[in-house]
């Protein structure tokens, strides 16, 4: 097992909250000359979407591809959730569904 801490960088993909542009560390972005393989943390602070032109605060980490952030987040529950009683299980799902409701509802908030 790794030590999330001592991991090396990944390139993490990240959206615009705004409008739903996706960086991907891997293509770069040729509008704003951002050479490929460059990490989102290491755009410019002055680095804005390109689409809407929002500020890098508005972006959120989507993990570096569809599917294996996912993936990651599984391996961790089935950890967890063996462990717990199914009372315990109930709040999980609940909570996971009432915190993605709480999501959409910012995401819609903010367009
Ligand atoms: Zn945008």
């Amino acid at each position: 097992m790794s030590d999330p801490a001592t991991e090396v960088k990944t390139l993490d993909r990240h959206e615009c909250r705004a409008c739903g542009y996706v960086y991907e560390p891997k293509k770069g972005s040729s509008q704003s000359e951002i050479a490929p393989g460059t990490a989102f943390e290491e755009l410019p602070q002055r680095w804005k979407c390109p689409v809407c032109g929002a500020p890098k605060s508005q972006f959120q980490n989507i993990g570096e591809i569809e599917g294996a952030s996912g993936f990651k987040e599984n391996l961790r529950y089935g950890i967890g959730v063996n462990t717990m009683t199914p009372t315990q299980k109930n709040l999980l799902i609940f909570g996971g569904l009432a915190l993605g409701f709480l999501f959409l509802l910012s995401m819609y908030g903010l367009q």
